[in-house]
């Protein structure tokens, strides 16, 4: 093919620093999915933040610490957590290293909202004064 296009071209100032690379989309297009990966690995190493790091909240421990503080239903609080859409379980989520359930938000109302580590579901346990509903609802595909 006589294309001319230049799918790769450095970009210069007028002091003819280097700017950057410019690629054609055409060329983009065709090094995207493998280039992602990459881009990724190397922007960690450039800004020292890995991409997990970048996104992962902490789990709310202050929230859970007041969340017992205030129990007072007659029953012990329940440390057990189970997933209905991959079926992981725990007696104490609390102990698994690395956790299989993620606390996402503790409130006094009586909520505990976890997600599933396997999979992403969330699950969420309502307290209330003589039992314990827990609702599991898949990870929302945007
Ligand atoms: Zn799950």
């Amino acid at each position: 093919m006589a294309d001319q296009k230049n799918h790769f071209q450095p970009l210069y100032d007028e002091k003819q620093k280097l700017l950057g690379i410019v690629i054609s989309p055409e060329l983009w297009m065709a090094i995207e999915k493998e280039a992602n990966p990459i881009f990724d690995a190397a922007l960690a190493t450039l800004t020292g933040k890995s991409p997990e790091t970048v996104e992962e909240v902490p789990e709310p421990m202050k929230n859970f610490e007041q969340f017992k503080e205030y129990w007072d239903f007659a029953y012990e609080l329940p440390y057990d957590v189970h997933c209905d859409q991959c079926g992981q379980q725990t007696e104490n989520w609390l102990e698994d290293e690395p956790r299989k359930f993620r606390l996402r938000n503790a409130n006094l109302g009586g909520l505990l909202c976890f997600t599933c580590m396997k999979c992403n579901a969330s699950v969420a346990k309502k307290h209330f004064k003589k039992h314990v509903a827990v609702e599991c609802t898949p990870r929302k595909t945007s």
